[in-house]
């Protein structure tokens, strides 16, 4: 998902808008603005489907008065799934004795079916099926008398992932979990004097705002009036942010732990034609999300780059669509083959990722179907063996295809000359660890391709899970 929010401007719905709207690949189900102005109090809209298409019409913003507002973009990774219902769509309301609070949270909480259970049991009345949802009520039951002392009460029981934006009548507030494992940034809008924080920096280049710093693994930020209150209410561990961000997740033209995400996915390239040579006419991406590491790819092996597959650019990411139906179908209607280009050649495809497989069986169909002669693909992540619990949609482990086959089945089995993965080692050297992972002290959460989780899936583990 993706969070934005924004204070100390005129009509800070159209800021939070634009940011949600730079921020839609991270989530493409739904959206919601909550915002305040002191006339009309708190005000909130929500609504499926695109920013473009719903935050834009002049009904919806007339509705979202006021100079301080937050936003969620959303993709199921908890709470309904595949039909996500209205309830479920962030940000969530809540209404104490001090004041009301609208919360905003990408992540996942990996104890909230326990929390949940506790918060029932106490007289809680639940009002979606998200994880995110005990945070408010978590809040509610907090004896502490202002609101960002309640959201630490709050957080120090919560286990697993959270980039938080939240809101009070007054404040702006950000909060990250102790290992930082999602992002989330804070910039500084000029002329006007306001603040506003993102999930990633094209959040703040969309609205012209000056990229400030990172909110800290662990930090608490609380902006008013009167400037940006830093807290850090957790017990200090060494960080853990999520690597598949670099890899995928997050938009090539943000700036993550003072990285281009452009220029580690092109590292990740070099590292790859390092790794995994082989002999070829034509080096493609699948566009997007394997473009930047085929451009590295190509330059380091000198094997010409070349479009061999277009995309629509009306279509969403395919995997984010959360049937399987709807994903099958996904592929074809989303990619096309560039015939002429590829008629007789040996292809080297690169992607970032494959996790089920059905992308990259159909696309060696289609692209066999176009005549290539050979084809091979290189893939800019590490065999993802196992599911993620901290706010990426992966399927459970029986349907991941590295969970149950070898590198050599899930060639057979794709129907192609050669597959590689990038090592763990070589996507750490990507991220800038020059001596690539270590292993008693990863710098990076990379659990869903080592299953070294950084922190403990409760839930799952007592739904059966196995480490
Ligand atoms: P598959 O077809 O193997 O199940 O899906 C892999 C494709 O889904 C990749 O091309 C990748 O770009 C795309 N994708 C979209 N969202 C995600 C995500 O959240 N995780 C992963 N691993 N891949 C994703
Ligand atoms: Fe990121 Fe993978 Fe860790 Fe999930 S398990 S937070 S996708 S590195
Ligand atoms: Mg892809």
């Amino acid at each position: 998902c993706g969070v934005f929010g924004v204070i100390g401007v005129a009509d800070a719905a159209n800021f939070v808008a634009l940011g949600m709207h730079a921020l839609q690949h991270r989530g493409q189900e739904a959206g919601g603005i909550v915002t305040h102005d002191p006339e009309t109090g708190f005000n909130s809209a929500r609504r499926f489907g695109y920013v473009r298409d719903t935050f834009t019409k002049a009904d919806v913003m007339a509705t979202l008065p006021g100079s301080i507002g937050i936003g969620h973009v959303r993709y199921s990774t908890a709470g309904s799934k595949g039909n996500t219902a209205i309830r479920d769509v962030q940000p969530f309301f809540g209404e104490f004795a001090m004041g009301g609070c609208a919360v905003a949270h990408n992540g996942n909480i990996t104890n909230a079916a326990a929390l949940r259970r506790e918060l029932i049991e106490r007289g809680s009345i639940f009002q979606s099926s998200s994880d995110s949802e005990c945070i408010i009520h978590l809040m509610a039951r907090s004896i502490q008398r202002n609101i960002p002392e309640r959201m630490k009460d709050a957080l120090r029981r919560v286990e697993g992932a959270f980039s938080i934006v939240a809101m009070t009548r007054t404040k702006l507030i950000g909060v990250r979990d102790a290992l930082g494992v999602r992002p989330l940034v804070l910039g500084r809008l000029g002329e006007s004097g306001g603040w506003c924080l993102s999930s990633e920096t094209c959040g703040l280049d969309i609205i012209g705002a000056e990229f400030i710093r990172e909110i800290e693994p662990g930090e608490m930020v609380v902006i008013d009036a009167k400037g940006v209150e830093s807290f850090h209410p957790f017990d200090r561990r060494p960080s853990r942010f999520c690597i598949f961000e670099h890899v995928y997740f997050s938009r090539p033209d943000s700036i993550l732990g003072g990285r281009s995400v452009y220029e580690t996915r092109r590292a990740i390239g070099v590292e790859l034609a390092r790794e995994a040579p082989v002999e070829a006419d034509l080096v493609c991406p699948v566009p997007d999300s394997g473009t930047p590491a085929a451009i590295g790819y190509a330059a380091e092996s000198g094997i010409p780059y070349g479009m061999g597959i277009i995309r629509n650019q009306y279509m969403g990411r395919t995997f984010i669509e959360p049937t399987e139906q709807i994903r099958n179908m996904g592929v074809r209607l989303k990619l096309n083959v560039n015939r002429a280009l590829v008629r007789g050649k040996r292809v080297i495809l690169v992607d970032d990722s494959v996790v089920r497989g059905t992308t990259s069986r159909k696309i060696k169909d289609m692209i066999l179907d176009a005549g290539a002669a050979e084809v091979h693909f290189r893939i800019a992540s590490p065999p993802t063996a196992w599911p993620c619990f901290y706010g990426v949609d992966t399927p459970e482990r029986s349907k991941l295809l590295a969970a149950t086959m070898s590198e050599e089945e899930m060639r057979v089995w794709i129907g192609i000359d050669s597959l590689k993965f990038i090592s763990l080692d070589g996507l750490y050297r990507a991220v800038g660890e020059a001596g690539g992972r270590d292993p008693r002290n990863p710098r990076y959460c990379d659990a869903c391709f080592s299953g070294e989780y950084p922190v403990a899936p409760s839930d799952m583990i007592e739904k059966g899970f196995e480490m």
